[in-house]
């Protein structure tokens, strides 16, 4: 008698770093339990892709061609390639064309019997529930956020129309929540400011809601102890019982390695040289934002000015450091133009502080790896995760935002550096962020929470199936 093949998921990430890199730890997470992975993707994402997953039989890329679509420069397949993120709109709907080609891809499994037990997509493939309905093949939802800021953001999108008439300072009362600070319209995507109700991105994030609410379950990259108060308020927005799996954080999974950064990295040396443990402050604001040269002056600046040791991640082409400014302060501060191997520096013992734009892989990579944080939210739903990072977590300070400009200046960003590196409030986040990271490694370890749920997970999918 041959022994039984293995249980096959498909994973369809999002094309956005932020999206696809969790995903990825997830597929490593899974191979190690003896599944076996097919991620679909498009060419110019495959090579980054092939970077991060281990080469072995057990993993598979499947590779479609990334539609051409009116508006969208080409090549741009990849929203860390936009020139702008107004153009979220077209790359959403050049997204949409990748049903057929994955309607196919699901026929070709379902023609030779290997149809996954699920296929785990991305709430921004939502259409991917029509496709896997077709095939009788349950479909998870990965939505790249944590539980309590995407039960906020449900809830709050069905109230929508009462909140388009408030004013941002109001307090909000949303019906189910019990939330642990007080809540404003500003704390929200900007998308609850708009009030014209008609627009294409507006009907995609409705349809993304429905799919969502349709499909069998959704994939958390979040754990129980950090946020299992709020999943009953989730999995309300899940149709027929479906529920929030909690497996987070992801990363921590990772046996395996993770990244391409080798020691000889110039940013891995230079906090090998720092003599004091956790005197670094590690600046980036992720894969997406776009920061303007003006604030990157002020914030070289306000770096310098606080005495304290930092690594710069600039990803504007246009940006030159003022006045030598570089110069000046090379023996304090490093600043890197390229990508980094982010969790490695997290993880290096001369990181002690993450100024973050609260993207919330970043926000839980600095949880994981027990740094405080400064949060510097941009947009989406980071000023969500930046109020649950202070306000909920206790593990951060949020960077002050006082000026009418929007630009927040040098002596501000000395100050609230300053505090959190070496004042009480910084001590206080440090204390309770080295809590919190304990607890997310218990999450994942053998008979931890995540680790437990992730197993529940497989057996209910092989079951069901
Ligand atoms: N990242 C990295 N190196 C970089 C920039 C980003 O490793 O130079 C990783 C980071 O560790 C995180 C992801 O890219 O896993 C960014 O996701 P996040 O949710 O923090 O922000 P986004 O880029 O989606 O705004
Ligand atoms: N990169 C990487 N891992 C990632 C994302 C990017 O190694 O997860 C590499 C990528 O191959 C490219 C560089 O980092 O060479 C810059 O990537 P980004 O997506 O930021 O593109 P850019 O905006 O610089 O064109």
């Amino acid at each position: 008698m041959g022994s039984l093949p293995p249980p096959h998921v498909v994973i369809f990430p999002f094309m956005a770093q932020g999206h696809t890199l969790p995903l990825l730890d997830l597929s490593k997470a899974l191979l190690c339990r003896g599944i076996k992975v097919t991620i679909i993707t498009t060419p110019s994402n495959a090579p980054t892709i092939l970077q991060y997953i281990p080469k072995q039989p057990l993993i598979s890329l499947t590779v479609i061609p990334f539609p051409v679509v009116e508006g969208l420069p080409k090549g741009c397949e990849n929203t860390s390639h936009l020139p702008s993120m107004d153009l979220m709109p077209s790359f959403l709907t050049a997204t949409m064309e990748l049903q057929q080609p994955f309607e196919r891809i699901l026929r070709e499994m379902s023609d030779t019997g290997c149809l996954p037990i699920c296929v785990i997509s991305d709430f921004f493939l939502g259409w991917t529930l029509v496709t896997c309905r077709l095939f009788g093949v349950p479909r998870l939802v990965f939505t790249g956020m944590g539980v309590l800021s995407m039960a906020i953001t449900k809830t709050a999108w069905e109230q929508k129309p009462n909140l388009i008439s408030k004013s941002d300072s109001d307090t909000l009362d949303l019906p189910g929540l019990t939330l642990p600070f007080a809540l404003t319209r500003a704390d929200l995507p900007d998308s609850f400011r708009v009030p014209d109700c008609d627009d294409s991105f507006h009907r995609f994030i409705s349809a993304v809601g429905h799919y969502d609410a349709g499909s069998w379950g959704v994939i958390v990259n979040s754990f129980t102890e950090l946020e299992g108060v709020h999943v009953s308020a989730l999995e309300s927005f899940i149709e027929n019982g479906g529920k929030a799996w909690c497996v987070g954080p992801i990363l921590l999974y990772d046996e395996m390695g993770y990244g391409s950064a080798s020691d000889n990295q110039l940013y891995i040396q230079w906090l090998d040289e720092q003599a004091v443990s956790g005197s670094v402050i590690y600046v980036s604001f992720g894969s997406q934002a776009h920061v303007s040269d003006t604030q990157l002056d002020e914030l070289a600046f306000g770096l310098h000015k606080s005495g304290h040791r930092f690594i710069l991640v600039i990803r504007s082409k246009t940006w030159t450091p003022p006045d030598g400014l570089e110069e000046i302060s090379k023996e304090k501060g490093l600043i890197v133009r390229d990508w980094v191997d982010q969790r490695r520096i997290l993880a290096h013992p001369a990181t002690g502080g993450f100024l973050s734009h609260c993207g919330w892989n970043s926000v839980l990579e600095s949880l994981s790896m027990g740094v405080p944080l400064l949060a510097w939210p941009m947009m989406a739903e980071q000023r969500l995760n930046a109020k649950i990072v202070v306000e909920g977590f206790e593990v951060g300070m949020c960077v002050p935002f006082g000026e009418k400009s929007g630009l927040v200046g040098r002596e501000a960003i000395c100050d609230v550096v300053r505090e959190l590196m070496g004042g009480e409030k910084g001590r206080k986040a440090r204390e309770r962020v080295e809590v919190v990271g304990r607890m997310a490694k218990k999450a994942v370890q053998k008979g931890g929470s995540s680790d437990n749920s992730l197993t529940e997970l497989i057996e209910s999918l092989s079951l069901s199936t």
